[in-house]
């Protein structure tokens, strides 16, 4: 069985953080690698060595997985853990890391390749007696036998990119007069985005929830289940808010969705960590999506509620060390939330917020986990994910969460960009959210930029009455103020406060 002794991180920013520190904690070595845009990033300054790949763009940096491997080897590194995006998800990728010695810290290049082909996963499935959302088997590029095979289904339907990832390459086709041409667009962004043209359809669920299963299996071909994560919040396809468990799974429901996941893994013999994503219609029938076969963005919320590290897990699993738990050893302990801190404008589209973070201040106190990858003073790049931060709190049911949640956002300083902060404060109070009522269609249905503007942090509203104190003062003779005149002070405020 091999001892990793020395790990480099093929990854940035928060989750080359998150890793490096377990590994740490197990007394494991680590490397980190960088691009020159993040020369002074937190992840470079924690590890104890650390080596520039590149200029900024990630096809010159953090996607040169040639160069990754030949720094192990001058290094001495024995294992590779390669986070989420990049090269996580690369069956190539992980065969020559393991050709050259290596260790991936992930499941098996033939796992990744299957999993990371909707279709091919679909078919792996098949025999599991999984459910899966109506669709084509295979791959479609002929118009009239798409048409026929739609109109079969029943439309709306979703154009899908066999390759995609990260909710791009996906099309909502309401009728026939639109199929055509979105088609032609499907294909074509499916060839430049992914590299690879393959489209397939599948019925559009009007209104569903995305419900995810945390899989871990080790190589001596056990496999649990980890619970769900819910993770119905989203923009653009992705996910902003997640929470374990979720407020609509029952016990007999996540047995039967647990049991499932544990089926899609077994599919491709799987070990490693994996999330097993489902679509779920109103009438709670759920539907095999997709298979992450790496650690997810919001990997927390489950850590929190089972109270294990899954990085160490992966590096057990790794070293060839059987689970040290069974199925039933594994409880539910409370609840979490995750907020995902992007770099982005929810008033203007969830559209990227470069700058500087003029002020960076993170909450703290009992039950909250901020993961984070910047320092106050640092700017956002603007070549990858415009990811800040996941704040993370745990208690001891939902209530407790987000009201944990809700202090932990006001007490999130955050000056000089735009964050998904206050949309994320709006989401979890809403009536929706709270009553567990929700979709993934919340944004569409319940947000409008408005919904921003009379939201009001109680540190907000203390300055507010403070300015309109001195403002009265200055200006007492002037009699009343028109009410104009407040709430272009309170926007003002407002822009300074954010
Ligand atoms: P998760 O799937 O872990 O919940 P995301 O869907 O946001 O989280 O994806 C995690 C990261 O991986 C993001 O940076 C996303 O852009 C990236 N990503 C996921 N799949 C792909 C893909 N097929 N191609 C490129 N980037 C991807
Ligand atoms: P990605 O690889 O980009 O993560 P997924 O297949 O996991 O792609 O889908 C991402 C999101 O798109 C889901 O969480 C869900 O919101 C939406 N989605 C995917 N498939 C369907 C469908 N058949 N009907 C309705 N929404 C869907
Ligand atoms: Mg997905």
């Amino acid at each position: 069985m091999a001892k990793i002794k020395k790990i480099l991180v093929a990854n940035r920013g928060e989750i080359s953080l998150r890793i490096m520190r377990t590994a740490r904690e197990m007394g494991i070595a680590t490397v980190a690698v960088y691009s020159e845009a993040d020369r002074l990033s937190p992840h470079v300054l924690f590890a104890d060595e650390a080596v520039c790949l590149g200029p900024p763009p990630s096809a010159k940096s953090y996607l040169l997985g040639d160069k990754i491997i030949a720094v192990c080897v001058e290094l001495g590194v024995d294992a590779i853990h390669p986070g989420y995006g990049f090269l996580s998800e690369n069956a190539d990728f992980a065969r020559k890391v393991q050709e050259a010695g290596l260790i991936f810290i992930g499941p098996s290049p033939e796992a990744i390749e299957v999993m990371g082909s909707k279709l091919a996963a679909k078919q792996a499935v098949a025999k599991y007696d999984i459910p899966l959302v109506p669709g084509t088997e295979e791959a479609i590029s002929d118009i009239p036998v798409a048409k026929t095979r739609a109109a079969e289904i029943g439309y709306p339907i979703l154009i899908k990119a066999s390759a995609g990832g990260g909710g791009k390459g996906m099309r909502v086709v309401e009728n026939e007069a639109e199929f055509e041409e979105q088609m032609q667009r499907a294909v074509s962004e499916a060839q430049s985005s992914f590299g690879d043209s393959a489209v397939f359809i599948e019925k559009y669920i009007s209104s569903p929830r995305h419900i995810e299963i945390q899989v871990l299996g080790d190589q001596q071909g056990n496999i649990l289940y980890l619970f769900e994560r819910e993770c119905s919040i989203q923009r653009r396809h992705q996910k902003v808010i997640e929470e374990a468990p979720s407020a609509v799974v029952s016990p007999e429901m996540r047995k039967a969705m647990g049991e499932a996941a544990v089926g899609v893994a077994k599919a491709c013999d799987y070990y490693g960590a994996g999330t097993v994503e489902f679509i779920v219609d109103g009438e709670l029938n759920f539907f095999f999506l997709e298979m992450n076969t790496r650690l997810q963005v919001e990997h927390p919320v489950t850590e929190m509620i089972i109270g294990k590290d899954l990085v160490r897990e992966q590096i057990l699993i790794a070293e060839g060390k059987p689970l040290s738990f069974t199925q039933d050893d594994l409880k539910i302990n409370g609840h979490s939330l995750e907020v995902r801190v992007y770099a982005e404008d929810p008033k203007n589209n969830f559209l990227p917020d470069i700058g500087k973070l003029e002020t960076y201040k993170r909450p703290q106190g009992a039950g909250i986990r901020v993961d984070d990858g910047f320092e106050e003073g640092m700017d956002i790049p603007i070549y990858y994910d415009p990811m800040i931060a996941k704040l993370i709190t745990h208690a001891e049911d939902r209530q407790s969460a987000i009201e944990k949640m809700v202090r932990a956002i006001e007490d999130y300083k955050i000056v000089g960009i735009q964050t998904t902060l206050d949309f994320c404060k709006f989401a979890i109070t809403h009536d929706a959210f709270v009553s567990g009522d929700f979709d993934t269609k919340f944004v569409e249905n319940y947000f409008s930029p408005s919904v921003l503007e009379q939201e009001f942090s109680e540190s907000e509203l203390e300055l507010l009455s403070a300015l309109a104190v001195e403002f009265f003062t200055k200006n007492k003779p002037s009699g009343l103020l028109k009410s104009e005149s407040i709430s272009n002070k309170e926007s003002a405020w407002r822009n300074r406060l954010q």
